[in-house]
C-alpha cells in the first residue's frame, strides 16, 4: 500500500492509473477507523479496479468550541486496516498542504446545507463541501463513497457533486450500528456509560417512526409523536 501526503503526488498517481483507464474508488473519512468505514472500503475494493483511502481531519468544518484538537488520529492502526483491506493508497495531506497560506475559495451548498445539522454548526457543510471538492479534484475517482450514517452530508456532497460537474459517482451505503442499535460512531469514545447505555433510544425511536410510516401514517406531527413515545421507554 502507497502512502502517499502531498496533493500532487496524489494527482499524480491517479493520473496514471487513468491512463490505463482504471476505475478507481475512493472513501474519504477523518480517520479513527471503524467497522462503519470498514464496510465503505469492501464495498469500493469490489466495485473497482484501485481503491484510495483519504484520513485527513478537516478543521473548516469544526466550529469553534468544536473538538478539533482531540479528534482521535490512531495513524498506525488505521494504516493496518487500510493494509489489511487491500487499499492501493492511503492518502493523508497535512492541513498545510490541504490549505496553504492565502487559501481563499469555499463551496457552499445553499438550501440543502442550511437545515438540520447545518442550522447548530454554521460552518460546518461549508467546509465539508470545500475540503471534499479539494478531494475529488485531486483523487478524481470514479465511485466516491459515502454512509447514510451521515445523511445530510451525504445528499449535501451528491448536490454539489452534480451542480458542479465533477463526474464522480456518489454511492450512499447503510448504516453499520452496534448490536443495541447505536451506529458505530469514532465520537462514541466521548459518551459516558450512562450515556452510552441510554445512546440506542434513537434507532429505537427511528425505527418506530420507519414502522408508523410503513403501516400508513402520512401525518409527520403523529410519526413524531409515536418516535417521542417510544424513545421515552429506555
Ligand atoms: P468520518 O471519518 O466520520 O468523516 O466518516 C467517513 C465516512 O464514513 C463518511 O461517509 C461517514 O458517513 C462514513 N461512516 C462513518 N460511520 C459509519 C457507520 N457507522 N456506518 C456507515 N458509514 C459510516
Amino acid at each position: 500500500m502507497n502512502v502517499i501526503r502531498s496533493m500532487v503526488g496524489m494527482a499524480r498517481w491517479s493520473r496514471s492509473l487513468r491512463r490505463d483507464e482504471m476505475c478507481i474508488g475512493f472513501v474519504p473519512t477523518m480517520g479513527a477507523l471503524h467497522a462503519g468505514h470498514r464496510s465503505l472500503i469492501r464495498k469500493a475494493r469490489l466495485s473497482c479496479d484501485a481503491v484510495v483511502v483519504s484520513l485527513f481531519v478537516n478543521p473548516t468544518q469544526f466550529g469553534p468550541r468544536e473538538d478539533f484538537a482531540r479528534y482521535p488520529r490512531p495513524f498506525s492502526r488505521d494504516r493496518a486496516l487500510c493494509e489489511a483491506e487491500g487499499v492501493d493508497v492511503l492518502f493523508s495531506p497535512s492541513v498545510q498542504a490541504m490549505y496553504p497560506k492565502h487559501f481563499q475559495t469555499r463551496v457552499t451548498v445553499a438550501e440543502l446545507a442550511r437545515r438540520w445539522e447545518g442550522a447548530t454548526r454554521p460552518q460546518h457543510f461549508q467546509g465539508v463541501a470545500t475540503v471534499v471538492t479539494k478531494l475529488l479534484n485531486t483523487v478524481t475517482p470514479d465511485v466516491a463513497f459515502f454512509g447514510q450514517k451521515d445523511y445530510q452530508q451525504a445528499i449535501v456532497i451528491r448536490q454539489m457533486a452534480q451542480d458542479l460537474n465533477l463526474g464522480v459517482r456518489i454511492a450512499i451505503l447503510p448504516t453499520v450500528r452496534e448490536p443495541d442499535g447505536l451506529a458505530l460512531s469514532s465520537r462514541n469514545a466521548y459518551l459516558k456509560p450512562s450515556e452510552r447505555r441510554t445512546a440506542p433510544v434513537l434507532y429505537r425511536a427511528l425505527r418506530a417512526g420507519a414502522q408508523a410510516v410503513r403501516q400508513g401514517t402520512r401525518s409527520a406531527r403523529s410519526v413524531e409523536r409515536i418516535m417521542r413515545d417510544r424513545k421515552s421507554v429506555v
